[in-house]
């Protein structure tokens, strides 16, 4: 019989919710040694029969090995977990979804405590764990000689993508991404609102609502080339005056549609708000100006 834990990192896992459940799965099929703990029992139990180690208690759990995964619900749970917990020595991974503050925080705390800490932002469900083909994978920040350590580990249910050595840096990506996403899903709602009660079915908007998002893609890399250069003139086929004029044609629209307006307003208004402060120098812009609109200093 071939003995596949004996070149696998052995592991610990706390946290065994739907996203804990699928890592601790891929881990244990790629033949890691893993000792696992949840809060509510029966979950940890449920693994056992796949080879997990269930530990009674975290403390256990993480005496049990050096490297240490947390995917908990929130960050008040990995404190309610680990709070008393001896990290001396311990490399701590933290995939629980949190800010940035957070991140950084709980990094002072693990050094503190003795313990290397990388935290991270989970790009995917639990279904996209295991399964590289989704696309799915997990942005690290923190100690880059932890993830170093333990990268071949870390990519076993996802890819793993390391953003830098602020703790706080993972969270951010995982943030920003998030929030375009429901950016994205604003707009994608407004547009089959205005379809709806009309002889327009969902599936025929569906694949040109696509393609045409697709196309708008380029709007990525054309902000972030205007961020770097704080050019937002040169080049631009789209002026702002332009479209803040178009942008009635939107508001009009939705209203002949019965449909509100709230999911777009707030971007067209800060267009508006955008020309208004100086026509002169912003109607010529493409709409990235309008974003230096959105600092208000940290809180
Ligand atoms: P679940 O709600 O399924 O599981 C939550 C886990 O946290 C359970 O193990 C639960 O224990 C534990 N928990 C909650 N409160 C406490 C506490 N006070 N003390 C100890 N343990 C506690 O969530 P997921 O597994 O889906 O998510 C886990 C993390 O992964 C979250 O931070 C989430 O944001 C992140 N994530 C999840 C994604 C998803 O699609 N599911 C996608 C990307 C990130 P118990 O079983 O006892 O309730």
């Amino acid at each position: 019989m071939t003995d596949t834990h004996t070149t696998k990192t052995p592991l610990t896992l706390l946290g065994l919710g739907a996203m804990g459940t699928a890592l601790a799965r891929t881990w244990l099929a790629a033949g890691h040694p893993l000792t696992v703990w949840n809060r509510t029992a029966a979950k940890a139990a449920a693994l056992a029969p796949e080879g997990a180690l269930v530990a009674a208690e975290a403390a256990g759990a993480v005496a049990g090995n050096d490297l240490i995964v947390l995917c908990l619900l929130d960050d008040k749970s990995v404190e309610a977990t680990l709070d008393g917990v001896d990290l001396t020595g311990k490399d701590l991974v933290n995939l629980t979804t949190g800010t940035p503050a957070e991140g950084r925080a709980r990094a002072a705390w693990a050094e503190a405590r003795g313990a290397r800490f990388v935290d991270a932002g989970i790009m995917g469900t639990p279904s996209m764990i295991g399964a590289p083909e989704t696309g799915g994978y997990v942005f690290y920040s923190g100690s880059r000689a932890l993830f170093d350590t333990h990268r071949v580990t870390l990519e076993v249910p996802a890819g793993a993508r390391f953003v830098g050595e602020d703790p706080g840096h993972a969270a951010l990506h995982d943030v920003a991404l998030l929030s375009a996403m429901y950016g994205l899903f604003a707009g994608i709602s407004h547009a089959y609102a205005l379809i709806e009660g009309e002889d327009i079915a969902p599936a025929s908007l569906s694949p040109l609502l696509s393609e045409w998002l697709g196309a708008m893609g380029f709007f990525v890399g054309n902000a972030a080339e205007r961020l770097t250069s704080r050019d937002f003139t040169s080049g631009v086929e789209s002026n702002l005056a332009m479209q803040v004029a178009a942008s009635a044609t939107l508001l009009t629209t939705a209203a002949e549609q019965g449909v509100s307006a709230e999911l777009i307003t707030p971007y067209l208004d800060l267009m508006r708000e955008r020309l208004a402060a100086d026509p002169a120098a912003h109607a010529g812009e493409d709409t990235t100006g309008a974003l230096t609109l959105l600092r208000r200093g940290a809180a």
